[in-house]
């Protein structure tokens, strides 16, 4: 079996000789677009190369990008646990072209990689281009020979990258593997294209043109690529299993909560299995990036991680602080690959430890309450808001946990009734803080909006700059 830390090296190897840069990953707090939370895409570091603000010596580079997804725009959060294929951190393989090689050549490379290099059944793979990208069309049958059927043409923006509301742009073409019929799912296109029997794997984007104020898209004179790999997905493909979970650094993971809690990963219990070990990899990684756990911004994303994955080691039944104790795994998996995360580890431990006991001062009897609350409730019921208020505001509930827990059952939560609880909340603390005879700046205090959980980020969703498209 191929370790997913030699295909991580495989792909690098392969660009390497190609005459690509091999360029470490960037950190996953951006250091060059405060408008976006935390790294999501490979192209990200490389923004400004694409954009002409900066230069590169060599025209071409790849990587494996760290990358979390778990607010904004790519949300992938609430996906952890129910689907074969989303992490809220993977690691994305990508090759890039400056300007240098473009269409042709990135087809070429995805094909020879897949198909030659590694072996994968052709008759496995399915493409997708946009619908008016001929060239593209044109080009997989030419070097992949892929039959017409199986190079379906999509109109939807799942298929046209933007940077944003100006600058590069251009059609994407994605790379499909399927698993096979024993597996609900339709291909790309179909009405059920949602399933895991296609799962995508890579997404070639072509920036070709330059959208202009007006909204027109200018041909560049040197387009460029910027392409996409799920390592976790490609390693599944090839290890031989359908889901991400099953692949050799989950199984690691799993096996570790699983000693610990002295319970399986199946039936009722798989989900949080799978939760503890996809949200120890993205806490881990983004301490050991600097992130710390706080009530505002990136650390409140940490924290709202970090709790979710302490409600399901609760459900396991663990009675001490579980988060900590994984770390070693997960550092034997990956550190070889990311020595940040080595360097880190006694930090790491020491502050998931912190976190989940004090998290669980209060997760039992915040439970209890949650349980109480539900009693009678029949699935699509909500919960009361002002009962996710104090879920939120005196057991240290984040509002997406409140909505995780529910979700098994059907339940959901009035948020009109959790935003006005919240609201009066903080017109009674301005109310008592402004007859205390404080200074009207210390206001500013009170915008404890931020840390309303999933409502927090729709003005980083408004304006994110993105990598690769949803
Ligand atoms: P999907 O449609 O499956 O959500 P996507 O179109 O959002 O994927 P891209 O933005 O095109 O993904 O990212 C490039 C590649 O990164 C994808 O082809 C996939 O292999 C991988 N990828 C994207 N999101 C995730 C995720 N949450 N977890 C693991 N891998 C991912
Ligand atoms: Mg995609
Ligand atoms: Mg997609
Ligand atoms: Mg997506």
């Amino acid at each position: 079996m191929t370790s997913t830390n030699d295909i991580r090296r495989g792909f690098l190897d392969y660009f390497g000789a190609a005459q690509h840069d091999i360029v470490s990953s960037a950190p996953l707090v951006p250091y060059n677009d405060p408008t976006l939370m935390f790294v999501n895409a490979g192209m990200v570091p490389f923004k400004n190369v694409f954009t002409g603000l900066e230069s590169r010596e060599t025209p071409r580079a790849a990587s494996s990008q760290k990358c979390v997804r778990a607010g904004g725009k790519h949300n992938d959060l609430d996906n952890v646990g129910y689907t074969a294929r989303h992490h809220t951190f993977f690691e994305m393989l990508g090759n890039f072209s400056f300007g240098d090689y473009f269409k042709e050549q990135a087809i070429t490379h995805a094909w020879t990689l897949l198909t030659k290099e590694w072996g994968l059944d052709p008759s496995r793979l399915t493409t997708t281009v946009y619908h008016t990208d001929d060239e593209a069309f044109d080009l997989w049958r030419k070097i992949a020979g892929l039959p017409e059927e199986r190079i379906i043409r999509i109109a939807t923006n799942d298929n046209f990258w933007s940077m944003g509301d100006t600058g590069p742009c251009g059609p994407c073409s994605e790379i499909f593997y399927d698993h096979g019929d024993h597996i609900f799912g339709g291909p790309p296109g179909s009405p059920d294209e949602d399933g895991d029997r296609f799962v995508e794997i890579w997404n070639l984007v072509f920036m070709q043109f330059e959208r202009q104020d007006d909204g027109t898209d200018v041909p560049l004179p040197k387009p460029s690529i910027d392409t996409g790999m799920g390592l976790e997905r490609i390693a599944a493909v090839m290890q031989g299993v359908h889901d991400n979970y099953d692949t050799d650094t989950f199984k690691a993971l799993i096996n570790a909560s699983e000693e610990l809690t002295g319970t399986k990963a199946q039936g009722d219990q798989m989900a949080s299995h799978r939760v503890i070990a996809d949200h120890l990899r993205s806490t881990s990684f983004l301490l050991a990036d600097g992130v710390m756990p706080s009530n505002e911004g990136r650390g409140y994303v940490l924290r709202r991680i970090m709790r979710r994955a302490m409600r399901h080691a609760h459900i396991l039944g663990a009675k001490e602080p579980l988060m900590h104790r994984l770390v070693g795994s997960l550092a034997a998996e990956m550190g070889a690959a990311y020595p940040e995360l080595l360097r880190a580890q006694p930090m790491i431990e020491a502050t998931l430890k912190q976190e989940e006991t004090q998290f669980r001062r209060t997760l039992d009897k915040g439970i209890k309450l949650l349980d109480e609350a539900t009693t009678g409730m029949q699935p699509g019921d909500v919960l009361a808001g002002d009962t996710a208020f104090k879920l939120y505001d005196t057991y240290g509930f984040p509002y997406d946990l409140t909505e995780d827990a529910l979700r098994a059952q059907g339940f959901g939560i009035d948020q009109a009734g959790f935003e006005t609880a919240m609201n009066n909340q903080k017109a009674m603390a301005r109310a008592a803080w402004k007859g205390s005879g404080a200074k009207a700046s210390d206001d500013v205090w009170f915008d404890i909006a931020e840390r309303v959980g999933s409502t927090e980020f729709t003005g980083y969703a408004a304006n994110e700059g993105e990598g690769q498209v949803v």
